[in-house]
């Protein structure tokens, strides 16, 4: 058959009118509602106390829903009889608009007898029934009110609302029922209109010369040609045989792979609360296995070790259903995480643990190894990140969130990435840049030519299935993969789990391929606000992580010098408690209020366990009340007690009180480190002179611990981002209401500044202790503004075009120019506890007790000297998601101080964050002390396994070559050297003498105690 020409516009148009106005519509052959009665709660409840409820009848086209409560439909009727190449479905439909699934209203269908058939999103919205018979089902609906308007586009997206807190969202009903009916779908009918898609969506994505292209179009024209709108059900046969050779055409042999892993990102909590995402990963995982026994092709890739603890408390038959489906290797745990947390802001012992507690559970439930790091969404990464996936057993990463980046494009998608230690994982961004991928024509090709360096390996992964809210692959979705499984013109489509690809890979790699090398972090070009959004939740988690680390030193100490049992339970709470608020739109601040007021009360709750543990422990441990004596809990010597001890103070050095002279409009305050001057009308640190190495520390003319105030109206994402334009439009707080000069009792002292702002006060401290410590400054602010950016700057005399900031187990370096556009893109940064500038011979640290965001910039008038410009970002308050984020009180704190080296940065970080501790005891040595100090004992535990052993954790802080002697404050019969996972590691050491630390390496050590048989060893946990 020859064709004349097609008018492309034409035929588009014609393709759209006939899918959606006959193919679709015919498809359909009865549909009639069924009888539907309703219950409603407040708070979800079991399927057993849901229908154990009267039931009110409901109409068709009922509202129903206030935000955040469930209604329990109960549907009822008679299947018709069963028609030839017919199947017969239930179609529920809560009130859905085209927004995507897990954005809104969502089911789950029960049979009568509480087992769960499958979920209800506006993707997936049939329930299957038996034709002929009578039928009945409860559909557990959630009125998850719309926060993001995803389709909406500018006009509607990111609009704040009240709806994000049951507090504020109001009782207005947020659905109309769309009605429930049972429908008869002819599949023929059906197939047709997928086919149509799948070719249409090839043809527009080749290129316009393509012979291809042309001889599918014609196919589909004359296959339109070939159906009667008066009979479409009966010709539809004639017109699927005209495709049927365009679908059969095979794809070339060389052409590029997509492996598709079925997947469906569930963000841990983010436009809902905790609770709904345990329903969440409950309907998911009901529709994969709904679709796993129907489809056998089907493997799925799920992660998050807490959401499989959610899914096995909440849903144990589910539970089961998908263990043996994990057994057969089609429903695949991943990323050995216990969530998919943000990877910038945890501390490096949050990260061990995620992989710590993720990785056991899915070992010990499943008998699954973790292989993979897998965080598709998460807003930059450490890095530290390297060396820990890889001392997790993962060698192998995946994310596409560096798609996000708004500057420059990356430049590999499939690359080794080296972490600061040299560490180095196989790393893969798919090129279909993004985790929620339908499978369409478009996305596929896309995928292939969006791929960098495709001549090095020409193969993309492409995590398929509907994510963020959840809902996972479609049986649509399911249908394209076949369909372009070998389709010419298209990618090959191969739905497998992600180590089909690395395994290629892997084997490219063994035949000679060099894949390119990239090092250091992987800085993403958006979402800078992440770092300060929420700063209470910060707060708390920055606390918890501290009571941890010390509840667990304390603990061990106890436990080791005086039998007393280890606090297993309460610690294992804390930690899961701290890991799940580590999530990346948690610990980020880019939730609803909900959230983060839950958030802050559980870490709030938590932190109290803890500091009884730490209490109890020390009383423990120092049974005695003759002495005074001072708890160290910081790895670092301090006041001469020995680092993680309880010991005396050593001998008072001459400290004289801290001088105080009054200028003009000035005042200088001094100690032995420092001399301060303060200019009274701005309240701020005009000159800093360091007396041991006899320089000005302040930049000329600069006025260190001013605040600013930007304007913060990001394009998008408002929480999430603050925008390249953050320095237009600043207004410099350099007013006073008051200020004050105090000499202290112990000898400081303190300059407080009183400033109003806006609607806001804010009351500033600066102050000098006695002898040789730090400037110490602090800031509390009642914050009443909204899309205000707040910062702190610190003009310091240092000239050099990088500085430092703490990261997990060492730092990175980040240039102060911007010079290029990658240096300029990274004009906001995330931070640990210290960042330090520094020249040779010299450096200045800012410590923080609170605050992740920063930015340095290199300044200068071009004739004196170059200085930086370091700023610290302390509260923002985006009105979207939460439309009241961070009103109200807050403190933060910062020290400076001369830091030649960044260990002396380090331990500066300690002495802020473990404040020593006077008590009535007895004297306490170090369980083990690390002889160099630039090789940090970062954390003293007992052994994950209940095995009774300690565990020690060391890091190099210096980014340099060490060596060390461990020293035990115990009996031990025998040293293994372990990964993260607390497993021995092939070629270990076995001693703790002379240990040698490559830059910034982490060793792990499992020390058997001489003190415990082996049934002690045997009889816990
Ligand atoms: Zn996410």
């Amino acid at each position: 058959m020859t064709r004349g020409h097609i008018d492309d516009a034409l035929l588009r148009d014609r393709v759209t009118r006939y899918l959606h106005q006959r193919i679709r519509p015919a498809a359909r052959v009865s549909s009639s509602l069924a009888d539907v009665s309703a219950w409603t709660c407040g708070d979800p409840v079991p399927f057993a106390v849901a229908v154990s409820n009267e039931f009110a009848p409901v109409a068709a086209d009922e509202r129903w829903g206030a935000p955040w409560t469930t209604t329990w439909f109960h549907v009822t009727g008679d299947a018709p009889a069963g028609v030839d190449g017919c199947r017969t479905e239930l179609v529920v439909d809560l009130g859905f608009s085209a927004v995507m699934p897990g954005f809104q209203a969502e089911g789950m269908a029960y049979r009568p007898d509480g087992t769960v058939v499958k979920a209800i999103n506006p993707t997936t919205r049939w329930v299957p029934v038996e034709s002929g018979a009578r039928f009945q089902f409860f559909v557990e609906a959630a009125a998850n009110p719309v926060i993001l308007n995803v389709d909406g586009g500018p006009s509607e997206a990111f609009t704040p609302t009240a709806l994000g807190d049951p507090l504020t969202a109001g009782v207005d009903a947020q659905y109309r029922l769309g009605g429930i009916r049972v429908e008869v779908v002819d599949v023929a009918t059906e197939r047709l209109a997928q086919e149509i898609e799948v070719l249409t969506e090839l043809a527009w994505a080749l290129p316009e010369a393509s012979a291809r292209r042309a001889r599918v179009l014609s196919a589909i024209d004359a296959s339109l040609d070939a159906l009667d709108p008066g009979d479409v059900r009966g010709t539809a046969s004639a017109a699927r045989a005209i495709l049927a050779p365009e679908l059969a055409a095979p794809a070339s042999s060389r052409v590029h792979e997509i492996v598709a892993v079925g997947h469906a990102h569930i963000d841990s909590a983010w436009l809902w609360p905790f609770r709904e995402t345990r329903r969440k990963v409950a309907r998911t995982v009901a529709n994969v296995l709904e679709r796993m026994d129907a489809d056998p092709t089907l493997v799925y890739a799920m992660s998050s070790a807490q959401q499989y603890v959610w899914l096995r408390e909440d849903h144990p038959q589910l539970f089961e259903r998908m263990r043996e489906r994990i057994a057969e290797g089609r429903f695949l745990p991943v990323g050995g995480m216990w969530v998919e947390s943000d990877v910038q802001m945890p501390s490096g012992e949050s990260l061990v643990r995620q992989f710590l507690e993720g990785s056991s559970f899915f070992e010990r439930e499943f008998g699954v190894p973790t292989t993979i790091g897998w965080l598709p969404d998460s807003f930059g990464y450490s890095a530290a990140l390297p060396q820990i996936l890889r001392s997790a057993g993962a060698e192998r990463f995946v994310t596409q969130k560096m798609s996000w980046s708004l500057v420059n494009r990356f430049p590999h998608h499939t690359f080794d990435w080296e972490g600061i230690d040299g560490s180095r994982v196989t790393t893969h961004f798919p090129s279909v840049d993004t985790y929620n991928s339908a499978l369409t024509g478009f996305e596929l090709a896309y995928a292939a030519e969006n791929l960098t360096e495709p001549e090095l390996f020409d193969s993309s992964i492409a995590p398929f299935g509907f994510g963020d809210g959840g809902g996972g692959p479609t049986r649509e979705m399911l249908e394209r993969a076949r369909m372009t499984a070998d389709l010419e013109g298209s990618p090959r489509v191969l739905v497998a789990g992600p180590e089909r690809f690395f395994d290629r890979l892997a084997e490219a790699v063994a035949a000679g391929l060099e894949l390119p090398v990239w090092f250091g972090e992987l800085y993403l070009e958006a979402q800078r606000g992440v770092y300060t959004s929420q700063a209470r939740t910060k707060q708390a988690h920055r606390r918890v992580e501290r009571l941890l680390r010390t509840a667990e030193l304390w603990s061990t100490q106890a436990s080791v010098r005086g039998g007393h049992p280890y606090p297993t339970e309460v610690l294992t709470r804390g930690w899961h408690e701290l890991l799940l608020m580590e999530f990346h739109d948690v610990l980020p601040g880019s939730s609803i209020a909900w959230v983060h007021r839950e958030a802050e009360e559980r870490l709030g709750r938590v932190a109290t366990e803890l500091e009884e543990l730490v209490s109890t422990a020390l009383d423990r441990l120092a049974d005695s009340d003759e002495d005074t004596v001072v708890v160290n809990a910081s790895p670092f010597e301090r006041e001469g007690v020995p680092g993680h001890s309880i010991g005396h103070r050593g001998a008072a050095n001459e400290r004289p009180a801290v001088s105080v002279r009054h200028g003009s409009g000035a005042v200088t305050i001094a100690n032995v480190t420092f001399e301060a001057t303060i200019d009274l009308r701005s309240g701020t640190v005009t000159s800093l002179i360091d007396r041991v190495h006899d320089r000005e520390v302040v930049s000329a003319g600069g006025r260190l611990h001013l605040p600013t105030l930007h304007r913060d109206a990001p394009v998008r994402w408002d929480a999430w981002d603050i925008d390249a334009s953050i320095d237009s439009g600043v207004e410099v707080i350099d007013s006073v209401t008051a200020v004050d000069v105090r000499p202290l009792d112990d000898g400081s002292a303190v300059v407080e500044v009183q400033r109003e702002f806006g609607s806001s006060r804010m009351t500033q401290w600066i102050e000098l202790a006695p002898g040789s410590r730090p400037l110490r400054l602090r800031t509390r602010v009642d914050w009443q503004e909204q899309e205000r950016l707040l910062k702190l700057e610190f003009p310091l005399a240092v000239a050099t075009d990088r500085w430092q900031a703490e990261t997990q187990f060492g730092f990175v370096e980040r240039p102060t120019h911007r010079n290029t556009s990658w240096d300029e893109a990274k004009f906001e940064a995330c931070a640990h506890r210290w960042v330090r500038v520094a020249e040779p011979g010299y450096g200045v640290a800012v410590v923080n007790e609170r605050t992740y965001g920063f930015d340095a910039r290199r300044r200068g008038d071009g004739v004196g000297p170059a200085w930086t410009m370091l700023r610290a970002s302390l509260l923002k308050s985006s009105r979207y998601p939460d439309p009241e984020a961070d009103r109200g009180e807050h403190e933060f704190a910062f020290e400076v101080l001369p830091a030649l080296d960044s260990a002396h940065a380090v331990e500066a970080a300690y002495s802020v964050t473990e404040a020593l501790e006077n008590r009535r005891g007895a004297v306490v040595p170090p369980l083990a002390s690390s002889s160099d100090p630039s090789i940090v004992l970062e954390a003293v535990k007992l052994a994950h396994d209940g095995s009774g052993d300690v565990i020690l954790r060391l890091y190099e802080c210096r980014g340099a070559q060490a060596r060390t002697t461990v020293t035990l404050g115990f009996e031990a019969t025998g040293v293994v050297e372990t990964d993260i996972l607390e497993r021995p590691v092939d070629g270990g050491a076995t001693t703790l003498e002379h240990l040698e630390f490559t830059p910034f390496r982490v060793r792990t050590f499992r020390v058997r105690r001489g003190d415990r048989s082996e049934s002690d060893r045997s009889g816990e946990r």
